[in-house]
């Protein structure tokens, strides 16, 4: 379901303005979990009072916690199964952050990326991606939103930035703590530019030389780093919210001095910050995690430079952290 389907289901059953906005407020926020106090009945009209329980189980059903994978960082990596039993993976992170999967599986086929082996699978709707956010709130407070699990939500847009839209407004996301994490997409530049709801945006770059990021994200647009940076940079300054460049960090590959001259040269003076990701390893990848003193240096060594750097951890890296390894562990994909 999407939202903009829910929203015509709730208005079919006689929901005004004000009913609908208590409805979607209640399920998005998980009020009623944590107490909420309902309307009194008189407050809804009586078809749509005799058609609640029905869209409430149906809202409830959209997306269920399948298992739960506490991280010593306190992160907490959701498998979360789907009405039609497909999966995707929520991670609550910790100060009140959630990442949320767009799309079962992804078609970009990062090469060190464990979602991407498998392809495309479905799109998320809408109402699932808030699904994610209510799952995670019946648990623990959520205030920030980041679109960084499975799947590339330029490649899914209607839907994330229905989603977007409906959190920055209905869900009780602060507009800035909503981040459009994205490879680089021409569609996506243009059209967050005309968002109401303007998220923040991370720009997943990984390199600055051409050839290595289409070896790296083979099916990514076909941008290059410059015009992608030029493009994330010119969001940033219009939207007010500085730009995360975020680079995974792969030993041997973009972890050279080669790759920190070419930093400088393409981030210097732009408005934003780098997050350099060291890789979590998956097996068979071919792709090996930097030893932790080399991040450090490298980190140390941009920002000596003039890059405002800062070295991250994927949250929740002991419970099969990397963006689908749960999901992969699940099906059986992924090794012992
Ligand atoms: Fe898709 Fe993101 Fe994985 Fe790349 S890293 S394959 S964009 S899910």
């Amino acid at each position: 379901m999407h939202l903009h389907e829910l929203r015509a289901r709730l208005r079919a059953a006689g929901a005004g303005p004000s009913h609908e906005r208590r409805i979607l407020r209640t399920w998005s926020q998980a009020l009623a979990t944590h107490g909420g106090k309902r309307p009194p009945a008189s407050f809804f009209p009586a078809g749509l009072l005799a058609e609640l329980p029905a869209i409430e189980a149906e809202l409830a059903g959209l997306a269920h916690v399948q298992s739960v994978h506490p991280g010593a960082d306190g992160s907490q990596r959701l498998l979360v199964g789907l009405a039609d039993g497909q999966t995707v993976e929520s991670v609550l992170l910790p100060r009140g952050g959630l990442c949320v999967s767009s799309q079962v599986g992804c078609a970009v086929g990062c090469q060190f990326c464990m979602t991407g082996r498998a392809g495309l699978l479905r799109q998320v709707r809408s109402a699932e991606i808030v699904a994610q956010v209510a799952l995670a709130r019946a648990r623990r407070a959520v205030t920030r939103v980041v679109f960084m699990g499975m799947g590339e939500p330029s490649h899914n847009l209607d839907a994330v930035m229905e989603a977007i839209d409906f959190l920055g407004t209905v869900g009780n996301v602060g507009h800035k703590n909503l981040v459009f994490s994205t490879v680089g997409d021409p569609r996506a530049f243009e059209r967050l530019h005309r968002q109401t709801v303007r998220p923040a945006l991370a720009l997943s770059l990984h390199t600055t030389d051409a050839a290595l990021r289409r070896r790296l994200l083979p099916r990514a647009p076909d941008m290059t780093p410059q015009a992608l940076v030029e493009a994330a940079d010119a969001y940033g300054r219009a939207s007010g919210y500085p730009v995360q460049y975020q680079w995974t960090l792969l030993a041997g590959i973009n972890d050279r001095p080669e790759d920190i001259d070419g930093i400088v040269a393409l981030l210097h003076g732009r408005w934003g910050v780098l997050n350099l990701i060291p890789f979590n390893s998956v097996e068979g990848s071919g792709f090996d995690r930097p030893a932790l003193d080399a991040c450090e240096r490298m980190a140390g060594t941009l920002h000596a430079r003039g890059i405002l750097t800062k070295l991250r951890h994927s949250a929740g890296q002991d419970v099969d952290g990397g963006c689908g390894q749960l999901r992969a562990r699940a099906l059986g994909q992924a090794g012992p």
